[in-house]
């Protein structure tokens, strides 16, 4: 499998990559954008109103946003749009944020601003383990995502062109929308991923001869007109001095920090019970922030 049909795959599927999280203890860890907004620049930005924009400012996790992933159970895709437009507050001129503007977002600029969410809300340094494809031995690998996101100074096209068999095919970077459309019609039919993929395709190529060309060709083209949405990790193997590959997926970085915890809905329980607050003020503190909380009341029960 190459590494772009991986990311489709990925992409659709909601599988998680082989880098996942250390299960260190991230109360103590303080973030260091508890309150404020903090910005993220996109490769490809929002268009609206013949303008694109490419300055987002989000806002870190709260128990809002947690409860929204514990309690729904649409597709990842999906699930990704709700976050997003929670989460974010403008982009550009543009606020507030809705659901359409964010399935406009490539898939490479949807993955910066989960990086990027989870940056703010835990802070950048995120200890990874990665396997070894060669001999399987599973490596902690510390990154700062901050540093992988890299700066982004000049925004990117949308379309692009490449060559195939002497014939120029168009394309467009594939978006939120086109992976949402894609993950629910893999639910019906585990082939209707590529005929998405093809969708990216401005060009009548329904007449070609050699489909799988085509859409390794376009893997490839997608790949280099859109990089964020299939961040590598590349590191030697400490056993075997092979390279380990990892691709960098900020939802299952959230999903794998935010579900060995106990369900949002005991915090509110606890903190409820200790502080006398609503649920409202309980689930709108910042998720780094309840986590101090709690870890006082734990250290009160143990003193
Ligand atoms: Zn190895």
């Amino acid at each position: 499998m190459s590494r772009c049909q991986s990311r489709w795959n990925r992409a659709t599927s909601g599988r998680r990559a082989n880098v996942t999280p250390w299960k260190g203890d991230v109360v103590e860890t303080l973030s260091p954008a508890l309150d404020r907004l903090f910005g993220l620049r996109l490769r490809h930005g929002l268009a609206v109103g013949g303008m694109t924009y490419g300055d987002a400012k989000l806002r870190a996790l709260c128990g809002l946003d947690e409860l929204l992933l514990e309690e729904s159970d649409g597709v990842p895709a999906a699930l990704v749009t709700r976050l997003l437009a929670n989460v974010i507050t403008s982009i550009g001129a543009v606020a507030p944020i809705d659901p359409t503007h964010i399935r406009q977002l490539t898939i490479g600029d949807r993955e910066r601003l989960l990086l990027g969410l989870y940056a703010g809300t835990f802070g950048a340094h995120v200890d990874t383990l990665i396997a070894c494809d060669a001999c399987h031995a599973v490596t902690e690998v510390p990154l700062d995502l901050i540093e992988a996101l890299g700066d982004v100074r000049e925004p990117s096209a949308s379309e692009g062109v490449f060559t195939l068999d002497s014939k120029t095919i168009r394309f467009r970077v594939l978006t939120g929308a086109d992976q949402e459309r894609a993950a629910a019609a893999t639910l019906e039919n585990p082939d209707a991923g590529a005929a998405t993929l093809l969708g990216a395709c401005l060009n009548d190529v329904t007449a070609t001869d050699a489909p799988g060309r085509l859409q390794s060709a376009l893997e490839d083209a997608l790949h280099a007109a859109d990089p964020d949405a299939d961040s590598e990790v590349v590191v030697p193997c400490a056993t075997c001095g092979g390279m380990m590959r990892g691709v960098l997926d900020g939802f299952a970085l959230l999903r794998d920090t935010l579900r060995p915890g106990p369900s949002v809905l005991e915090d509110v329980d606890r903190l409820a019970a200790a502080y006398h607050w609503t649920e409202t003020a309980i689930l709108s503190l910042p998720t780094e922030r309840r986590r101090r909380y709690i870890a006082l009341l734990d250290r009160r029960a143990a003193a």
